[in-house]
């Protein structure tokens, strides 16, 4: 990093400065996870200087034979972890993956049934300015009133009334586990396709705590930096019969150049979460997760749909006499990353909606448990009780930097930061 450092201060500072406020707050944003030095590594390689356009032993470029490699282990690894059929490594993003899916299955104007954005869909299962909701003929589907719970009598009347051409399961935003089979049985009735994104819970899902969509679905979409732990990054699953098409639909159809480095990026995080090391972490994250909920529920916030089996939460901070938006910025100051998030029925705006969602993957990579979750719980508590005071805010705050030096961020270059 010394090259950065002395050669472009204003980047390298903001860079810095950024690895510090990592170490020292506590990331709970339910998307976001610390990569390992490896897989970092790979990512900041030389691989980023390469063209290589097309598919291994299929390149619109000379000087290939190294990233074929690369790209090679990173499909095989993804189908071996998955227990997939065919593996796309190519798409930038979990957007991008979902757009070459739906470029691949679907033609404009084709109905689909997706999950709410306000009841923890993501952008890309059809909302009205994204991409998919403009080509597309989006059908919302919700979680019931009571239970806050995928609501399968819903979906199955939905699906029989709009015939849909596919059904795309997967949420950002959902604290339970989806049960793919249900969403199987129902396409297959109303013969529409299936697609699963499990951007949020793929890491879950390799470490073998949450079910795993291969079986079930048509195409499995991912991205690879949440609960996964790979670089920022997306990734295609899908069976035999459909590769042409995926691969078809990623280049040219909506890319041109791979992102070779963050391909060798993936590769590692691939085969690190094939680990055994990575099943208990998996298990650690839902087990962090569950302690949380019940020290925030035992203080009375209200947990959508009443805690959690995955690695998130979805928190009503109203009892608190504020919303998301207030209740993002008092945690903030402590040192605590979260998002206002829209909880169901949610009577507010997006802007300032009632909820917050709260993750526990990018604490339990820093080794943190369930002692640590005890007291990030109490201080989430008392900081939401007490917004307006300024000390008690500043003790939270210097509270959680002493105990985040015990669980030192996973990055190579900490020490050069740190100077
Ligand atoms: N799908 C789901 C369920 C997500 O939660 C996200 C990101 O938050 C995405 C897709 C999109 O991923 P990206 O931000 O990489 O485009």
């Amino acid at each position: 990093m010394n090259h950065l450092r002395e050669q472009d201060p204003a980047v390298w500072d903001a860079i810095r400065s950024e690895a510090r406020r990592q170490q020292e707050g506590l990331e709970m944003i339910a998307s976001e996870n610390y990569t390992s030095p490896a897989v970092m590594e790979a990512a900041g390689s030389v691989l980023t200087n390469k063209y290589a356009e097309g598919y291994p032993g299929r390149r619109y470029y000379g000087g290939c034979e190294y990233v074929d490699v690369v790209e090679s282990l990173a499909i095989d690894r993804a189908k071996s972890l998955f227990g997939a059929e065919h593996a796309n490594v190519q798409p930038h993003s979990g957007s991008q993956a979902n757009m070459a899916v739906y470029l691949t299955a679907l033609e404009p104007g084709d109905t689909v049934l997706g999950l709410d954005l306000a009841q923890g869909g993501h952008l890309t299962h059809g909302m009205k300015l994204n991409i998919s909701g403009r080509l597309y003929n989006f059908i919302s589907y919700g979680v019931d009133a009571e239970q806050h719970r995928l609501d399968f009598d819903q979906i199955a009347s939905l699906a029989k009334e709009h015939k849909p051409k596919m059904i795309v399961a997967g949420a950002s935003a959902y604290p339970r586990e989806i049960p793919h089979d249900r969403f199987a049985q129902i396409a297959r009735d109303c013969g529409a396709l299936l697609m699963v994104d499990m951007a949020h819970y793929a890491g879950l899902v390799a470490a073998g705590i949450h079910n795993n969509p291969v079986p079930y679905a048509d195409f499995v979409t991912t991205t690879t930096h949440k609960t996964l732990r790979g670089p920022r990054s997306g990734l295609i699953l899908s069976q035999e019969k459909y590769a042409k098409g995926i691969n078809r639909n990623v280049f040219p159809g909506i890319q041109g150049g791979p992102l070779m480095h963050v391909i060798a990026g993936k590769a590692v995080c691939f085969a690190e979460a094939s680990a055994e090391a990575f099943k208990e972490y998996g298990r650690a994250v839902v087990e962090n997760a569950q302690v949380l909920a019940e020290v925030l529920m035992a203080n009375g916030l209200q947990l959508v749909s009443g805690g959690t089996d995955n690695h998130l939460m979805l928190v009503d901070v109203t009892t608190m006499g504020m919303g998301g938006k207030r209740a993002e910025a008092t945690l903030d100051r402590c040192g605590i990353t979260v998002n206002m998030n829209m909880i169901p029925f949610d009577t507010r705006k997006p802007m300032d909606p009632s909820g917050i969602r709260v993750g526990t993957p990018a604490l339990t990579t820093r080794g943190m448990g369930t002692k640590e979750m005890q007291r990030v719980g109490q201080w989430m508590v008392a900081a939401l009780q007490n917004p307006d005071d300024e000390q008690r805010l500043t003790a939270i705050r210097d509270e959680i930097r002493e105990m985040c030096v015990s669980f030192p961020v996973p990055a190579a270059d900490a020490a050069e930061y740190a100077a």
